[in-house]
């Protein structure tokens, strides 16, 4: 999972050349049909890729949970928080960690400098967790996360399409600056944040 989080990290735009990359025209990555610059993904699950996608070529993938390419949903749901307990018993070094089930089980990782940093799960606590706050069990395998961040007293908890996560691991690799990431980073990371807040609505009542 590592190695496909880092292919997608390494895709993005480096910091000095985004005039450049925003006049490029954004292809289909499977038909080469232009796509405007809000469009759908599809992961590739055998090459462990993200691949943008056409309407048509997307719709083709949203059906099926176990075939080699699957859409990236769009929802985004809320949970309830965890307390910070909770939080400190997983016993993960860091405040912001999204959590992938993949064909092959369930990894945690959180965006570093470096791009997205596997870290060791404690599965048992995890299934706590998970009985006790139903959404952490909800995400679909391959494509959507579990984004669980930290601030101060507060543990948000949201699930997201796997691509938002790619968003933030690209955001902190171009962003962070020095031990603590600086205040550009900071702001970015709040936006995204308030992003997804805005998008998500409350688990149980998505309907
Ligand atoms: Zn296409
Ligand atoms: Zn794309």
């Amino acid at each position: 999972m590592t190695s496909r989080l880092r292919r997608f990290v390494g895709a993005q735009p480096a910091a000095a050349e985004p005039v450049a990359v925003q006049q490029q025209v954004e292809r289909c990555e499977m038909c080469t049909a232009q796509v405007a610059p809000e469009h759908g993904h599809v992961v590739d699950v055998e090459h462990r890729s993200l691949m943008c996608a056409c309407r048509p070529c997307y719709l083709l993938f949203v059906k099926g949970d176990n075939g080699r390419y699957r859409a990236v949903p769009d929802r985004y749901l809320v949970g309830p928080g965890l307390t910070p307990q909770e939080w400190q018993g997983l016993g993960l070094p860091i405040s912001t960690a999204f959590f992938l089930r993949g064909d092959s089980g369930l990894g945690v990782f959180y965006p570093s400098p470096a791009g997205a940093t596997e870290c060791l799960l404690d599965l048992d606590v995890w299934s706590g967790l998970t009985r006790a706050h139903p959404m952490l069990g909800q995400a679909r395998p391959e494509v959507e996360a579990i984004l669980i961040r930290q601030v101060e007293s507060d543990v948000e908890c949201y699930l997201v399409p796997i691509d938002a996560c790619y968003q933030l691991v690209g955001t902190v690799r171009l962003y962070w600056k020095g031990f603590d990431g600086g205040e550009e980073a900071r702001e970015r990371i709040d936006a995204f944040f308030a992003d997804i807040r805005s998008k998500a609505k409350p688990f149980g009542l998505e309907a």
